[in-house]
């Protein structure tokens, strides 16, 4: 039980929240309004007072930024960009940036959310922050793309830092656009500032393991919840959405498992082949290139709603929010689902698969990998003392299979899903710290 402690008269459980989200729907969701809701279920396992609710269901500080690029035609584009700092109770707030058409502030605000979970799920001392810049890369160039992300960096810069607020790679955003952003802020202070950003090229303060982390952590958890459900990785049919960062070394490393790849997609479509995709010719081949992974011959092109439809052992969700839906949940086939992305599952499918006996690992424990190895990264530019790959591997699948049986155990013993459970465990983390720390002044 979490009360008392911020003890003050507290608004009736009504009190609307300060930015009223629209209601959740299956045709439109509003994934801020689902982070909301997972947290007003775990508030109810941990009789929550009403007081600290209020304050882990809004984000701390909301910077919304329009700024001009001057494109190489010479004409002005101005674009909106905005970095949410969710909690700060636990440490520095950190969180990746994300370029997409599709980003706006209550999507990045929900992120946020997950991030302050994540990091604590997992018992790192950090809170959870995301940045997003409305745009669609495919339509810049380099340059273009150099331009953008330096002047957004910049008029974001007065709330990030090494020791308040850390970006990271996201979708859409690699460590090419973390070279960047490091230099911008390197060039404003007048000497390198190497943890002001992680997920950066090794060459720059990078750490070893990092682009591989967020997938070798799904792959962990899929390890780990195939051992509890009495299913074998090797052999497993596995169904992949989205062939990104994350999906495409989850795809990889699932493999190297001896688990068999049998769809995977991305943004354009999927390809399927039940006897099994040649997951490492595809990456090196096909992905990121020209027509991307559809150029495949040897396999069935299928639409992204079909493919997360197919009969398969496990299903990678590793693209973008809300995928799984009250429309589509009866439709999964899947016995186990690992959220490599965030969001991926709405709450009403949520629902619907756990009563159905579907173990989903819920993406604040199943992708932390990443905020993982990106905190080794931050020690190690801090420190300036760097480790070999192996050791961050190692320390990284240790706190993966930890932060895993901590969440099982409260799973059994609360008699709940998984999501309800790691969201007991880093919720109440937070709520303690806060508590702790007490409100200011
Ligand atoms: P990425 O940009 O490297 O890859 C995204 C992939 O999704 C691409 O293959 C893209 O084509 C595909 N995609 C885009 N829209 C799609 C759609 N509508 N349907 C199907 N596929 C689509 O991004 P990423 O870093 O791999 O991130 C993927 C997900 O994982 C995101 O939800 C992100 O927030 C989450 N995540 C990433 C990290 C990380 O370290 N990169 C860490 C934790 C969570």
């Amino acid at each position: 039980m979490i009360k008392g402690a911020l003890a003050r008269p507290h608004p009736a459980p009504e009190k609307p929240l300060l930015h009223q989200p629209a209601r959740f729907m299956s045709t439109h969701i509003n994934v801020l309004d689902m982070a909301r809701q997972q947290l007003a279920t775990a508030a109810k396992y941990l009789d929550l007072d009403e007081g600290l609710h209020q304050v882990l269901a809004h984000p701390i500080r909301q910077l919304v930024v329009h700024f001009p690029v001057v494109m190489d035609n010479g004409e002005v584009q101005v674009f909106q960009g905005q970095r949410v700092q969710h909690n700060s109770s636990r440490g520095p707030t950190k969180g990746g940036i994300r370029y997409h058409p599709d980003v706006d502030l209550d999507e990045t605000t929900a992120l946020a959310m997950w991030m302050t979970w994540k990091c604590a799920v997992v018992n790192i001392p950090y809170g959870g922050a995301k940045g997003s810049v409305k745009v669609d890369t495919k339509m810049l160039s380099k340059r273009e793309l150099e331009k953008l992300t330096r002047r957004f960096i910049s008029d974001i810069g007065i709330i990030v830092g090494e020791r308040s607020d850390i970006p990271a790679p996201d979708v859409g955003t690699n460590a090419q656009t973390m070279a960047w952003i490091m230099d911008t802020i390197s060039m404003q202070k007048g000497y390198t500032v190497p943890g002001v950003v992680t997920g950066k090229p090794i060459e720059l303060g990078g750490s070893e393991g990092r682009v591989e982390a967020t997938g070798r952590g799904v792959v962990v958890s899929a390890g780990e919840a195939c051992n509890s459900l009495g299913m074998s990785l090797a052999g497993a049919q596995v169904v992949v959405q989205g062939f990104g960062n994350v999906g495409s070394v989850a795809a990889e490393l699932i493999e190297n498992e001896g688990a068999t790849v049998i769809a995977v997609s991305d943004a354009q479509g999927g390809i399927y082949n039940p006897k099994g995709l040649p997951v490492k010719e595809l990456c090196k081949k096909y992905a990121g290139r020209e027509g991307g992974i559809r150029e495949f011959k040897d396999a069935e092109k299928l639409s992204n709603a079909d493919l997360l439809e197919l009969k398969c052992d496990i299903l990678i969700p590793a693209a973008l929010s809300a995928q799984i839906t009250g429309d589509n949940a009866k439709k999964i086939k899947a016995k186990l689902i690992v959220e490599g992305a965030n969001g991926p599952c709405t709450p009403e499918a949520d629902q619907y698969l756990s009563d159905k006996g579907v173990m989903i690992v819920p993406d604040v424990l199943a992708n932390a990998g990443g905020v993982v190895v990106s905190y080794f990264e931050w020690v190690q530019d801090l420190q300036n003392f760097f480790w070999a790959e192996e050791e961050v591997n190692q320390k990284l699948t240790r706190i993966m299979k930890h932060s895993f049986a901590a969440v099982e155990n409260t799973m059994r013993s609360h008699k709940t899903d998984m999501r309800t459970a790691a969201y007991i465990i880093g919720v109440k983390r937070v709520a303690d710290a806060t508590i702790r720390r007490g409100i200011y002044p």
